[in-house]
């Protein structure tokens, strides 16, 4: 049959017969089938039943200006035309590769100024490991090895990033995720881990495990510390103001390199332009992806400190590392259009000083909610956990999937938006209107009243 011609059920067949979906538990996959998106605008998406959902996730945290901008298109047409591929590897370059990395700089901290780029935010986070084996190497220290992690961590999925990240399914039974040479410490989730303590106090707790475990390890065995400013994929995870200048200082303490995954929270997640400009904080190596080209093509850039390059472009040799994608020139060109358009919009702007206030506050009246447990935002980042019992902060069963069941009933009302383990999540994009949150967070509300009542709780 044509395709033209197909229905959804045809496409679910079609889907189910040959298309692998990441994240997937495909037999649940195959009992309900899969909805089919068919077109894109603003923050809505429409599927083949001509249903109209609102893109409460910005897609997975990327598409923040988004969907249907023509500007892109043409920015990516332009430079296919013009020269529609050009590799790195032997001494080659091309313009789009040079001006991205040149205007990402111009918009970064003074020590940073080199950029390596790739596809994914996964592959970003293999680069800068084997940067940083290849740096201590370089600076005569090769046994410092340990890369320390956070518990709840999201930093990809190849065998270097899965390792990195802590969330337990992602790690193998036989071991070999995480490697031996990645440990993790527990995170700055103060509901889980300093429930009533000042907030204050607790980011220097928190900010204290890492030291913990550098001593343990011995300052001289840890070559780098990997975290996300604030954690998406963890649930929302939002460290207080006190976290990260102890992290900081910690690290320059023991010589224990800085790497600072903000594939999600660059470019104006956080109401700020990238989320260590929100915290304070100057990592040694920086990982941007996503909403680098807002989704409209897969690119992620690795921005390293002169210490760091200096090292490596002196002594380095050849280091024998890059993709055949890296720099690809209309990746580059998309992301630079990308961002003028934040820029010239102000986008990431309006998003701190207007809608980020809004936002908060909306999330916060949440927790009178009777499922709801802990509200956390920053920026346009937001999550509500949803517990049993308030007053215990006990969970519901795993097999229960009571996060699944909530963003299921979101759906069916025209919003999508996730559960992290049992966190609602909410990430829109950075072009929603005030009016638009408020039929989000109406949704929001009939979604977790529906769950709420399914599941017996009452207020
Ligand atoms: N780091 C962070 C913080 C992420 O959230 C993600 C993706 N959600 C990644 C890395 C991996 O990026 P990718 O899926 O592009 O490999």
């Amino acid at each position: 049959m044509a395709y033209r011609e197909m229905d959804t059920q045809g496409w679910q067949v079609l889907d189910r017969a040959h298309y692998l979906h990441p994240f997937t538990d495909h037999a649940s996959l195959r009992q309900g089938g899969a909805r089919v998106a068919v077109r894109g605008e603003g923050i809505y998406v429409w599927d083949t039943e001509g249903t109209r959902i609102i893109d409460g996730l910005s897609g997975l945290g990327n598409v923040n200006i988004g969907y249907g901008r023509r500007e892109l298109v043409e920015a990516a047409a332009s430079q296919m035309l013009e020269l529609s591929y050009c590799q790195s590897f032997f001494k080659t370059t091309h313009r789009s590769a040079v001006m991205l990395a040149e205007k990402l700089t111009s918009m970064l901290p003074d020590s940073l100024n080199h950029v390596f780029f790739q596809s994914s935010g996964s592959e970003a986070n293999e680069t800068a490991i084997r940067l940083v084996r290849h740096y201590w190497d370089l600076a005569g220290r090769p046994q410092k090895r340990m890369i320390i992690g956070r518990e709840l961590a999201y930093h990809g999925s190849t065998h270097m990033a899965a390792s990195l990240s802590g969330i337990p399914p992602m790690h193998s039974a036989g071991g070999d995720i995480p490697m031996p040479s990645v440990t993790h410490i527990k995170t700055a989730y103060q509901y889980r881990n300093g429930f009533g303590m000042d907030p204050a106090e607790f980011g220097v707790l928190a900010a204290s495990w890492l030291e913990d475990k550098i001593l343990e390890l011995g300052p001289d065995n840890v070559a780098a510390f990997i975290a996300e400013p604030a954690q998406s994929a963890g649930g929302a995870l939002c460290p207080p103001e006190t976290y990260w200048p102890e992290i900081q200082r910690i690290c320059r303490k023991y010589d224990v390199l800085l790497i600072l995954d903000e594939v999600v929270m660059g470019f104006g997640r956080t109401g700020h332009w990238f989320g260590h400009r929100r915290y304070g904080i100057e990592p040694d190596i920086l990982q941007l992806g996503k909403a680098i080209t807002s989704g409209y093509l897969p690119l992620s850039a690795t921005v390293i400190s002169d210490r760091i390059a200096d090292l490596l472009i002196d002594k380095g040799g050849e280091w024998a590392h890059g993709y055949t994608y890296s720099g690809h020139p209309t990746c580059c060109a998309v992301a630079l259009e990308n961002i003028r358009i934040l820029d010239e919009e102000k986008l990431v702007e309006n998003a701190g000083a207007t809608l980020a206030p809004y936002f908060k506050a909306k999330l916060d009246s949440f927790i009178d909610h009777p499922l709801i447990g802990d509200v956390r935002s920053v920026g346009l980042m937001g999550g509500l956990e949803i517990v049993q019992d308030k007053a215990t902060r006990e969970a519901f069963p795993y097999e229960a999937h009571i996060g699944d069941y909530c963003a299921a009933e979101g759906l069916k009302r025209g919003l999508a938006f996730r559960a992290n383990g049992d966190t609602m999540s909410l990430m829109p994009p950075l072009v929603t209107t005030i009016e638009q949150f408020d039929t989000i967070f109406d949704i929001a509300r009939e979604a977790l009243d529906a769950t709420a009542k399914e599941f017996g709780v009452t207020a």
